[in-house]
């Protein structure tokens, strides 16, 4: 019986090829409803999602006596009962990597759309406003620059604003082997959270949302920022208390923030009156959204799955 892979989510057909080239009997059902996927996936091995296919205990069970492996091509998890996947044996993995170069880049295009007000910019152009004096933009270089969360996002981060002759300091909980060799390229520094948070003119985030870090940014933090300083947050808007946020930004404590993630997406509320401030550069959650990006999860979650089937010798 061949091994059999249904890709629930819309992807990029560089890994089913790679999957079909391997001997894999690859279904592809970009637009399956959640009734459609829990009456077949009792037929398959393993199933490939994005975010919007919602696996549950109940969906997981109808799969459990044959389904071996869930792969997320992609980042986040919370679309997958993980509890249940364990219970039932399923095995899940994602593809984390893939979008490292893709928000690194984003956060660094938000940087310079506050530096340079290009939205305000292009916006006011093509109602026929010509704001060349107004639009008085700063310069990154020189500027000191917060990475909070030094992982995969964070360092390419800190790759790119060297280029830029900012000057970065760099906080995470711990001190992996190679750590010391990205600093020394980067001419970044470690410091504590409350050092880097009292010294930067723009602190951008990259850390995962979990309970330690859920509202890591809250009034505190913000009271001990610089006066007029920026906020950047491309990676979960839990890790930000929105309302104290919003506060700040609403007062003049801070001078902007630029934001692709929100508590609440599509932003509603605090979250959206957050997007609607003019010194506010909001995106919906595009930091993966490149060709490149998806290619890459794509081409990453057959690798994985291969490796899968062969290490239990089902290929
Ligand atoms: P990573 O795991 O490589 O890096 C995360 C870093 O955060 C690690 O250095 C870790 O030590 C650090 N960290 C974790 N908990 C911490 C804490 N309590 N205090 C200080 N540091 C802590 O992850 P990554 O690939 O760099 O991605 C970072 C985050 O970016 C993801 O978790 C995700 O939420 C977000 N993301 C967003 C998008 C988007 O579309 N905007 C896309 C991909 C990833």
């Amino acid at each position: 019986m061949p091994v059999k892979v249904l890709a629930t989510d819309p992807l990029d057909e560089m890994g089913l090829e790679m999957l079909k080239r391997a001997g894999v009997e690859v279904h592809y059902r970009p637009g399956i409803s959640p009734e459609e996927l829990k009456a077949v996936i009792g037929q398959y091995d393993a199933l490939i999602v994005r975010g919007r296919t919602k696996l549950r205990r109940d969906v997981l069970e109808a799969g459990a006596r044959r389904l071996k492996a869930i792969c997320r091509a992609g980042v986040g998890l919370d679309n997958i009962d993980l509890r249940a996947a364990e219970e039932l044996g399923i095995a899940v993995f994602n593809t984390p990597e893939a979008s490292t170069e893709a928000v690194a880049e984003l956060a660094v295009a938000l940087m310079l759309s506050l530096a340079r007000a290009i939205p305000r910019a292009d916006g006011a152009l093509k109602e026929g406003r010509w704001l060349k004096r107004e639009l008085m933009g700063w310069e990154l270089a020189g500027r000191t620059l917060g990475i909070i969360g030094f992982g995969r996002i964070g360092q390419r981060v800190a790759e790119i604003c060297s280029a830029l002759k900012m000057r970065i300091l760099a906080y995470r909980r711990t001190r992996p082997p190679g750590l010391e060799e990205v600093l020394r390229r980067t001419g970044a520094r470690m410091a504590p959270l409350e050092e880097l948070i009292r010294s930067s003119d723009i602190i951008t985030i990259h850390v995962p949302l979990t309970p330690q870090t859920r509202h890591m940014i809250g009034e505190r933090e913000i009271s001990m920022m610089k006066n007029g300083a920026i906020i950047i947050n491309t990676s979960r808007g839990g890790v930000i208390d929105e309302e104290a946020l919003l506060k700040a930004l609403k007062n003049g404590k801070l001078a902007a923030a630029a934001l692709d993630v929100f508590e609440e997406e599509p932003p509603k509320g605090i979250s959206l009156e957050l997007a609607r401030l003019p010194n506010v550069v909001a995106t919906p959650h595009i930091g993966g959204q490149t060709r490149e990006a998806q290619k890459k999860a794509s081409e990453m979650a057959a690798k994985k799955l291969l490796e899968f089937f062969r290490s239990k010798g089902l290929l």
